[in-house]
């Protein structure tokens, strides 16, 4: 095999250019020298290390903590003729030790191993006399002890440095923050190491964010209109809301399935599968499901549930669109989301200051729902990137929000919930605004206050939007007590006092943006209507050889690969070799298959 990262691109994986710094990167380390990579999910992340393991003398190893996707990621290497194979606890002994072999015989090109194999003294002892080309620490944050996917594992894989140091290593996330960083740094030894960090705008995701009103509806609407036959996501945060919406999506003749820690890993196991297999198959799940599935070709991400940082949120949401077609993330939150989980921070039993790097995070989401500024440009800055003010793919840029003077509203909001003695949940306090004469207003003798219905002339959904931005704004606060009681903050006063104005934003039924009216009605990606039948024949083609083998189809080919097929109809083998996305191995295995299915269209 050559030795020319250029050629190799070409030739094994199909791809005519780099993209971004992978160039760069692998230059580095074919030169021997150590990086450190920072990219967003679906930026390219495993060529950086795939190229050079083939370039370099000796077998790449690559260390990863997604024991489920290795098998995955080596049948996808083993389809561009790599020689690929990995160590886990999954494995029986006898492959253990044909692997082994292997390896020591230099017959292999990429080795993935899980770190808690790795640093057993026996793959220690094993890696010492086998021909070594680099190491690669994939989801590398996971050393940061702050971060959600800290593995004690990972902290132990200081010894690469220290028993191979003429190996280069290259460490790789997509987490975005420089605290991680300078921890994958400082524990990993890094010092030395080149530092590449790339954008981390998704550009082909849609950010858009709606409030609940009737968040079901609301999801159903969205998948109708803009996904109905595409596989995607959705978040819940409890089992048995994962549970209710998997089975109502169902009802409504979707291909869902449900996943929450509730289930049995063989059950577990088994929707996972489908979904990585079947065409359009919609995941509901709770945050237990997505670390280590990286199927290219989720056209959407929903969320019912706010989730609890931005750091979360971006990663939730960036499992959309790996292969870089368009897709969506689209969240329904609302005033009770707020509410509950502000609850949940307070009452938790984390220290002080845990609690106080929570609740900024939360904090900063709730900015994020409730800016009317570009999405992305808020969410790039919260990371640490300077970015164009407007993107022109966010609901925001779409569909600009109106603003208005909320002002005196707002004093009448605050000094109804400073009247009725801050032992009072939103609906109350609403109530006694409007002037209705309820039950618990008139037990608590309410309706005498100077308060009762100053505010008739909103309604109580009006009203809701209003406390919900001064809630998730932080100038009420809910009480733990789990009534949900709210209370003002030190921030009132000066509205109070009338030193300070208000503009809050103006809620708006969801935008029936042009661009997601003009998507087509089945199977995107942005198939033309007039080709919808050849593509259908380019996809039923792949998922016949994905099945005959056991693997997903975008194992095969990506979407963007059957598009190119669709649009150039190459007509031999060798117009075939200018499609993006097949190289030499596949040409071989697959050219002759599609080359008949397209002749026959
Ligand atoms: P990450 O690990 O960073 O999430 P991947 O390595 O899985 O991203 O790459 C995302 C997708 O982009 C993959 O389908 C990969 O084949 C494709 N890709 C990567 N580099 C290139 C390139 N230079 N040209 C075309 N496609 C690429
Ligand atoms: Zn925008």
């Amino acid at each position: 095999m050559s030795t020319d990262p250029q050629q190799i691109l070409n030739t094994v994986f199909g791809y005519s250019a780099f993209r971004g710094s992978q160039q760069e990167i692998i230059n580095e380390l074919i030169s021997g020298r150590d990086a450190l990579v920072l990219m967003p999910t679906g930026g390219g992340k495993s060529l950086c290390y795939q190229i050079p393991a083939l370039a370099r003398p000796g077998v790449g190893i690559v260390v990863s903590p997604l024991i489920a996707l290795m098998q995955d990621q080596v049948n996808a290497l083993r389809q561009l003729g790599v020689r690929a194979d990995f160590l886990n606890s999954t494995l029986a002994w006898d492959d253990v030790s044909a692997i082994e072999q292997r390896l020591l015989k230099g017959d292999l090109d990429l080795l993935y191993i899980a770190p808690e194999r790795l640093i057993q003294e026996r793959t220690l002892d094993l890696l010492d006399r086998a021909p070594i080309g680099l190491f690669a620490i994939d989801e590398a944050h996971c050393v940061s002890q702050w971060g959600h996917d800290f593995r004690a594992d990972y902290l132990a894989l200081s010894i690469l440095h220290e028993r191979y140091p003429q190996i280069p290593r290259v460490a790789l996330t997509a987490t975005a923050d420089a605290r991680t960083r300078q921890e994958i740094v400082q524990r990993l030894d890094l010092t030395n190491a080149r530092q590449f960090v790339t954008s981390f705008d998704r550009p082909n995701i849609q950010y858009r964010i709606t409030q609940k009103r009737n968040a079901r509806q609301q999801l159903l609407h969205f998948l109708r209109r803009e996904h109905p036959t595409d596989a995607g996501i959705v978040y819940c945060l409890s089992r048995n809301k994962v549970e209710t919406v998997a089975k109502w999506l169902s009802a409504e003749g979707f291909n869902a399935v449900p996943y929450h820690a509730g289930l049995t890993p063989r059950q577990r196991q088994e929707h996972q599968e489908r979904f990585l297999r079947e065409d359009g198959v919609i995941v509901v799940a709770t945050i237990a499901f997505g670390m280590g599935i990286d199927k290219p070709d989720v056209r959407f991400v929903a969320h019912l549930d706010l989730p609890k940082s931005l750091e979360a949120y971006y990663q939730e949401t960036g499992r959309a669109g790996r292969d870089a077609l368009p897709s969506t993330a689209w969240m329904a939150y609302g005033l009770q989301d707020v509410i509950k989980l502000r609850q949940m921070m307070d009452g938790s039993e984390a220290s002080d200051a845990h609690k106080r790097a929570e609740r900024q995070k939360l904090d900063a989401m709730l900015a994020l729902c409730e800016t009317t500024a570009c999405r992305r440009h808020t969410l790039l800055a919260y990371f640490g990137e300077a970015s164009p003010e407007h993107c022109g793919n966010c609901d925001t840029c779409l569909t600009p929000v109106p603003t208005w003077d909320a002002t005196v509203p707002v004093q009448m909001a605050l000094s109804c919930v400073y009247r009725t003695g801050q032992r009072f949940g939103v609906n109350h306090v609403i109530d006694v605004l409007r002037g209705d004469a309820t039950d618990k207003v008139s037990q608590n003798g309410h309706q005498a206050l100077s308060t009762f219905g100053i505010g008739k002339d909103r309604s109580a959904t009006e009203w809701r939007s209003i406390f919900r931005q001064l809630v998730a704004g932080g100038y009420l606060s809910a009480d733990i007590d789990g009534f949900g009681a709210l209370k003002l903050t030190e921030l009132c006063r000066p509205l109070l006092r009338g030193d300070a104005t208000l503009a809050l934003r103006k809620d708006i039924a969801e935008p029936q943006d042009k661009s997601a009216r003009q998507r087509k009605k089945k199977g995107s990606p942005a198939v033309p209507e007039h080709l919808l039948e050849a593509w259908e024949a380019l996809r039923a083609c792949r998922k016949r050889l994905a099945d005959e083998q056991g693997v997903p189809p975008y194992v095969i080919f990506h979407d963007a690969t059957l598009l190119s097929l669709l649009e150039h109809k190459p007509s031999s083998l060798n117009d075939m070799r200018d499609i993006s996305g097949i190289g030499e191995a596949k040409l071989e295995r697959y050219g002759d298959a599609f080359l008949e299915v397209l002749g026959s269209l």
